[in-house]
């Protein structure tokens, strides 16, 4: 076929327009492997992306969708053949370069990873860039060298996409997890996943002091704002904070006293320009690490005709988990 269903974002006289177009393979952008997507999904950026919300689109038209997986259609580059299945996540895909809410994506080799024999497509897009960017959080905080005996782990925003993979991923990996929400209702939901205890979300969402009563030796962090500086002036001494996200806002209303009194680590995670053996290390581990049970309990199946609704949803703080988005055949 010559031309396939996609999301299309356009500029609009105000801010951008999302809508579904048959959109031309002559227009797809440049890339060695073009893949037949099954499944793609909605994280937060998408959310951001899809209403406008952020420019976090770069070039226009543009087809949305920061993950995908699916199967090779057609490559030429050495590592990838018509036939594998493989998982896309970040490098600007949905931002800069065409995206993955649409039946076809076209990209450079090096920016696949193949799909862990033990995950289906569909389980990998349940993961998607919030579950592998929790599975990154779990590394940083590994590779500086904190554990589970040194006290407990705090998870932030713990209902949404990132935290209820990080409740379940530090649970798995020994740690006494306590998952901060803003939802009460879902406490029954984030005990199934591993939490041990519950933080009401205002606990940590006010204005932080410097210093508070040391509470955690590490955390995952997806919220940012007060609640990053509150998570900060909580931290044991010489423990760490893996820092990814701002639901609740981009600033960072902090002190040093953490830093300088306490020796705690802020690490950073960007997952959208990760190496690829990190990728493929990160993969792997979410394909033996993450409870199948879990993840199918964490997420939601939609169709193209709910996208919009999903985007909405998920900038509102309404989604619990994951949200898969079934692409059509
Ligand atoms: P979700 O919307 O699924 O999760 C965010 C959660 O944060 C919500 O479910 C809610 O959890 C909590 N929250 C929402 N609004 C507020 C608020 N105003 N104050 C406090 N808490 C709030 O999004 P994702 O999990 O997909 O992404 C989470 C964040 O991580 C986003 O900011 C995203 O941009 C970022 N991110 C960054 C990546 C990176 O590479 N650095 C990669 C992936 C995500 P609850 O209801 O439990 O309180």
């Amino acid at each position: 076929m010559s031309t396939f269903r996609a999301i299309r974002i356009d500029k609009a006289e105000k801010g951008t327009s999302a809508s579904f177009v048959d959109f031309d393979r002559a227009d797809l952008m440049d890339g060695d492997v073009t893949v037949r997507v099954s499944h793609s999904t909605i994280n937060y950026k998408d959310g951001l992306a899809l209403t406008g919300k952020s420019p976090i689109v770069r070039r226009f038209p543009m087809i949305p969708g920061i993950d995908f997986a699916g199967t090779v259609e057609a490559s030429t580059h050495k590592d990838f053949k018509p036939g594998d299945q493989v998982v896309l996540n970040g490098w600007g895909v949905g931002e800069s370069h065409l995206g993955g809410l649409a039946q076809v994506a076209r990209v450079p080799g090096d920016w696949l990873v193949p799909l862990p024999a033990e995950l289906s497509a569909a389980q990998a897009m349940a993961i998607g860039t919030a579950g592998y960017t929790a599975m990154l959080c779990l590394m940083a905080l590994e590779r500086y060298g904190v554990k589970p005996s040194d006290g407990p782990a705090l998870v932030t925003g713990a209902a949404g996409g990132v935290g209820s993979v990080a409740v379940a991923l530090l649970k798995n990996a020994g740690w006494h997890v306590a998952a901060s929400t803003g939802r009460p209702e879902e406490e029954a939901y984030l005990r199934s996943l591993g939490a041990d205890e519950i933080i009401p979300r205002a606990e940590l969402s006010g204005p932080a002091r410097p210093l508070g009563k040391e509470r955690w030796a590490a955390s995952i962090d997806s919220v940012g704002s007060h609640t990053l500086a509150n998570v900060l002036s909580q931290t044991k001494s010489d423990g760490a904070v893996a820092a990814c996200g701002l639901a609740q806002g981009m600033d960072l209303p902090s002190s040093v006293a953490p830093f300088i009194l306490r020796g705690v680590a802020l690490l950073g995670v960007n997952s959208v320009l990760v190496p690829k053996a990190k990728r493929i290390e990160a993969w792997n581990r979410l394909a033996k690490e993450l409870d199948q049970k879990k993840l199918a309990s964490m997420t939601q199946h939609v169709g193209f005709d709910d996208v919009m609704r999903v985007a909405e949803d998920i900038l509102a703080g309404k989604i619990r988990g994951r949200v898969v988005v079934d692409i059509p055949a």
